[in-house]
């Protein structure tokens, strides 16, 4: 269409060779209206040598995709479950597919000699078989990349697609005409110097062969050009976000002040050379004039606390005030019981400061940190934001895994400061998603364990060894030490739970161990009973203690030795760790004991990380591979990326370059304003400029 010559990528995708009205209505469901979004409408899969897998080479379990022929089909029932079976052949062998659900469907997909590529875990069961396979009806020409060495691109096609001939044919030749635009519109932003540094091809040659590679070398280049784009981007904003933090004025808090050595000398531990050399990252950060913005990450019992109780003494030690958040009100309860002791020895006032207070003792509060007579508080998100006024917020320290959103920076700003932040996060978080979450920020690792501790035995049981457990348990208290047992209560609703908690408890007391002191504490114990029922187990008053989940941040008692998890099997990989770590901080050794009750394949393959692995490094990683990044960190967190092709799993090495690369360039080129960067600051400002805060840079 020689008419079309010159125009941009933002022509309406009507105007492609092939597409036209009536497909283009139905293309722009799918989110494609301009040429670019059908040149950035990626396939969902490859087929080719290498991705294709033989059915004489398949093995059980392996995930694998098969391109074959249907011999055969038909319904079959057994067990009065009616399912359908196809047979498979791709001249090397037999491959059964079977649907349970929605066979009637199914049936009415395939004819007997369609060439179909399925894609499915092996399973073995009177043969090789898949189960619920995804699948791609394959035209003739699509059928073959094994003998002929090609590459072919599979896209996500749906009913609507399919229904205007939009199916794999269909979608290959309008793409191909879409990317002939390509000729007088190139998309590259980058210079070749960064090219070859980073060792990357063209862009617009990416996004041919992201199409048609001309073989399987070309389409992982080219696939690695596109997931750099997504992940340079993506820092580009991390990098501008921490510019613009860090370079809004901050205060100088270079004083050391008599609070830090006064705490310090009341210690009855040395701190470790992870915690001292965090302390002393801190300390910079509030010496120079930029506002800290830090992550602190530590495994459970690697000893937070104390580093951001001896932070916040630097603060009160330079004339600012301090507000510690916690996530939830009982934790919040919990560290204002840590802080305040440590404090109150050096005469620093600390205030808690949660919703069910009784108004009075609000208010007085509330005037107290106008007047800056409180120098610490500690409560809930709300203590920043609402009707609290501080005389002068200095640090804020955030103990929660999720970060600290943009927007509440931005509130504080409003107020009028800027104070350092510091935020600890309960749960390590995996390395490549740290620096895309928060990759803005500086991060601080206590990768350190106190010396004296030694790493739990963990082991799992089913209800018939519990018997010997629980005579292990006595054992453990005649040495004198305590046990603590958990029962699942995931949301402090679930009646149910709360329930079977109580039965246990009752059934422990009367049945197991009639001679010991039980204890139990769950989410609805009115408070004052709580702090009673922690305090006598602290003394050893109460030898075990059963509780639902609520301990899994808190308990502080190293005289703890066992950890015994009721239906460990429901609970989250994270979870566990944490609730591990709740024993063995002493210098006895710890015993975690999983009683798994009813199996599952994902729950037998999270146990088997717990199991393995002592690390909490470690586990995350695992828990991101077992769980994919949406879920890891929740939906919401996620779903800010709108990304085509780039994977936080396997990104790894990636993104660290891409990364490096971004930050390069702002440090070189802080607001994108050099020429040879006007094309990355006009992409920028096209995808990404409504993620940057709304932070003044003044
Ligand atoms: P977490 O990192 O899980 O928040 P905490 O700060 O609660 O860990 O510390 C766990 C326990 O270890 C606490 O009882 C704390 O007093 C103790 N602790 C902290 N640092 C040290 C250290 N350097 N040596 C010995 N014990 C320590
Ligand atoms: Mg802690």
């Amino acid at each position: 269409m020689p008419e079309l010559r010159g125009k941009g990528l933002d022509t309406p995708v009507q105007w492609v060779k092939g597409v036209g009205p009536k497909r283009s209505v139905v293309l722009a469901t799918e989110g494609v209206v301009a040429v670019r979004d059908l040149i950035y409408y990626f396939p969902r899969r490859h087929l080719d040598r290498t991705t294709v897998t033989l059915i004489r080479d398949l093995e059980k379990d392996m995930p694998a995709t098969v391109v074959g022929k249907v011999e055969a089909g038909g319904f079959r029932i057994s067990k009065r479950r009616k399912y359908y079976q196809m047979i498979v052949n791709d001249s090397t062998g037999f491959l059964t597919c079977t649907w349970f659900n929605g066979a009637d469907y199914i049936k009415k997909v395939f004819s007997v000699g369609d060439k179909v590529a399925f894609h499915g875990k092996i399973d073995f069961f009177k043969g090789l078989q898949m189960i619920h396979p995804e699948y791609d009806i394959l035209t003739d020409e699509e059928s073959d990349p094994l003998h002929t060495g090609a590459v072919i691109p599979l896209y996500p096609s749906t009913q609507a697609l399919k229904s205007v001939g939009l199916d794999g044919r269909g979608f290959r030749r309008i793409i191909n005409s879409a990317l002939d635009f390509l000729e007088d519109n190139r998309e590259e932003f980058f210079d070749e110097e960064l090219l070859t540094g980073q060792g990357l091809i063209q862009l617009d040659d990416a996004l041919r062969f992201i199409h048609f590679a001309p073989d399987s070398d070309r389409l992982s280049q080219a696939m690695r050009r596109l997931k750099f784009d997504e992940h340079f981007f993506l820092q580009l904003l991390m990098a501008l976000r921490k510019i613009g933090i860090t370079e809004s004025k901050g205060r100088v808090m270079s004083k050391v002040g008599p609070y830090l050595k006064l705490i310090y000398e009341q210690l009855d531990f040395e701190l470790t050379q992870a915690q001292k050399r965090v302390l002393k990252e801190i300390r910079q950060d509030m010496g120079s004039p930029k506002v800290m913005n830090r992550l602190l990450q530590g495994d459970v019992g690697s000893g937070k606390t104390i580093v951001a109780i001896l932070a916040a003494a630097i603060v009160v030690g330079n004339d600012a005030q301090v507000a510690v958040m916690a996530p939830t009100e009982i934790l919040a309860h919990q560290h204002y019981g840590v802080f305040e002791s440590y404090l109150k020895k050096v005469q620093i006032t600390t205030a808690l400061l949660v919703g069910k207070q009784r108004s009075s003792e609000r208010k007085k509060i509330l005037e107290g940190i106008a007047e800056g007579r409180v120098q610490v508080v500690v409560g809930t998100h709300a203590i920043i934001q609402e009707d609290v006024r501080f005389k002068d917020l200095g640090f804020v320290v955030i103990d929660e895994q999720q970060r600290f959103g943009v927007m509440q920076r931005g509130k504080l700003l409003e107020k009028g400061f800027n104070p350092d932040v510091l935020i600890m996060t309960a749960t390590p978080i995996p390395r490549t998603l740290a620096i895309t979450y928060h990759g803005d920020m500086d991060i601080s690792l206590l990768d350190e364990m106190p010396k004296d501790r030694q790493p739990p035995m963990t082991r799992k049981v089913n209800e018939d060894t519990l018997k010997k457990v629980y005579s292990f348990m006595c054992d453990q208290v005649e040495k004198g030490r305590q046990c603590i047992i958990v029962y699942p209560l995931i949301e402090e609703s679930e009646k149910s739970d709360l329930e079977a908690a109580e039965a246990g408890f009752e059934y422990l007391s009367a049945k197991i161990f009639p001679k010991l002191k039980l204890a139990l504490l769950h989410g609805r114990i009115k408070k004052e009973e709580k702090d009673e029922i922690m305090d006598r187990f602290s003394a050893n008053e109460i030898q075990i203690l059963v509780a639902t989940s609520v301990v899994e941040v808190g308990i502080d008692v190293p005289n703890a030795t066992v950890m015994l998890i009721e239906n460990a099997e429901r609970f989250g990989l994270t979870q566990l760790h944490q609730l591990r770590g709740r024993i063995g901080r002493g210098s006895e050794k710890g015993y975690c004991i999983l009683v798994e009750r009813k199996i599952t394949e994902t729950s037998r393959r999270r146990l088997d990380v717990i199991l393995r692995i002592n690390d909490g490094f470690e586990i995350s990683d695992e828990d991101l591979k077992l769980r994919g990044p949406g879920e890891f960190y929740g939906t919401k967190q996620h779903g800010y990326l709108k990304w085509k092709i780039a994977d936080l799993v396997k990104d790894g090495s990636i993104i660290r370059e891409a990364r490096k690369a971004a930050f390069d360039v702002i440090e070189e080129d802080p607001h994108l304003t050099l020429a040879g960067h006007e094309k990355i600051r006009k992409r920028f400002m096209r995808d990404y400029q409504h993620m940057l805060p709304m932070v003044n840079v003044s």
